[in-house]
């Protein structure tokens, strides 16, 4: 098993450079983001060992299990799910970057607990929603400018740039406009900012279009066992 889970990982990073040099780009700029949600510490160790830094998770509660079962030093941690404003105060705590800001309320109060808990700095990027999903989480792009200008009066709240989860197409090359026009909202708003896109089956396509930070679950753990009751 830990022999599978270095040798998926090795050629995902072997993918992520073939997908850099076909974009005439150094694969040194893109982070990979192994998210481990739904997978014991056990795998994340493994994942550690086999030479991943940074993991991805959804749900603050179960990331908060497996981060203090491993060290909140061993990695750097992203949460990459939706954050009720209830576990604000325990992701100030336990993460690096959180990728899914996507209101102003929200910012509001990361800032304060922020300041609250003499956390100096938290990196933040806004979750952009381009489909026009009513289900899903993000800010509309005719909305973004407020949140963007209150992010820049923010002393603790680091605004490093834009993440998506665009609709799923079994046909990866059906994401790149979304991929595409995430990157001219960034070009934008914040020239040389973060790009979080990309995942298992569309990472490629992602980093053509510029993705610098890319979520990829399934292609290194294998796929998911959901638990019929999990709490967020
Ligand atoms: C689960 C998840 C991923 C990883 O998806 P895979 O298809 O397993 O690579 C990436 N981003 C977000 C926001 C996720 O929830």
């Amino acid at each position: 098993m830990a022999e599978k889970l270095a040798q998926r990982l090795a050629e995902i990073k072997k993918q992520i450079a073939d997908a850099a040099k076909k974009a005439n780009r150094n694969a040194g700029e893109i982070k990979l983001a192994a998210v481990s949600k739904t997978r014991p510490g056990t795998d994340v160790k493994e994942a550690i060992a086999a030479g991943a830094t940074v993991f991805g998770e959804n749900k603050v509660q179960e990331a908060e299990a497996k981060i203090k079962e491993l060290g909140r030093e061993s990695a750097e941690w992203h949460l990459i799910g939706h954050l009720q404003a209830n576990k604000a105060r325990k992701a100030v705590n336990l993460f690096d970057v959180i990728h899914t800001l996507d209101s102003i309320e929200l910012a509001e109060r990361l800032e304060r607990i922020c300041i609250e808990e003499n956390r100096q700095s938290l990196s933040v990027l806004v979750q952009v929603d381009l489909a026009g999903e009513a289900t899903k989480n993000g800010v509309a792009e005719n909305d973004l400018l407020p949140l963007i200008e209150f992010l820049k009066t923010c002393k603790s709240l680091k605004f490093d740039g834009f993440m998506i989860i665009p609709p799923f197409f079994e046909d990866a090359e059906k994401t790149r406009p979304f991929f595409r026009h995430l990157r001219e909202i960034r070009d934008r708003f914040l020239p040389g900012g973060e790009l979080s896109m990309g995942m298992s089956h569309d990472f490629a396509v992602a980093i053509e279009e510029g993705a610098t930070i890319v979520r990829v679950g399934t292609a290194i753990f294998g796929e998911r066992r959901y638990k019929v009751s999990s709490l967020d």
